[in-house]
């Protein structure tokens, strides 16, 4: 039978990208964009039970990492693949999406902080009340299967 097929974000999805955020804010408050700055996306930090998830999920799934870039600054797209190799392995970056418009890929489910209605599948809106954690989005998926 074919595996479904889940979609992954990265930022404060898989990253913490909002913890740097503020970190480098509070070190630059000068900085307006400090996710402009050279290193920001290469340096995010998994969130708590991301990587082990990811590993779960592509048991199961046919999983891709899809992630939208911060498209004013190039040095984003090459940085999420680079973090992609340090986290979760060179073969992984096979799975590496790069698309402003996630609604164009098709799957049946997104794993995602932020909504996107034009995507066709379901959505699970992470640090959400139904999603808080990678524990609550593992179980509802294996429950899926
Ligand atoms: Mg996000």
């Amino acid at each position: 039978m074919q595996k479904q097929r889940v979609f992954i974000d990265m930022d404060n999805t898989l990253c913490d990208y909002r913890g740097r955020f503020k970190e480098r804010k509070k070190l630059e408050p000068e900085t307006k964009y400090p996710q402009s700055q050279y290193g920001f996306f290469a340096g995010l930090e998994p969130l708590a039970g991301a990587i082990e998830s990811y590993r779960l999920l592509e048991q199961h799934f046919e999983v891709y990492i899809l992630t939208a870039p911060s498209y004013r600054n190039p040095l984003c797209y090459t940085e999420k693949r680079v973090w992609v190799e340090q986290h979760l392995g060179l073969s992984t970056t096979q799975n590496l999406i790069i698309c402003q418009r996630k609604g164009l890929l098709i799957g049946d489910f997104l794993i995602d902080d932020h909504p996107y209605p034009e995507f066709r599948g379901e959505q699970l809106l992470f640090d959400s009340p139904q999603f808080p954690s990678w524990k609550a989005v593992t179980k509802y998926l294996k429950n899926q299967l």
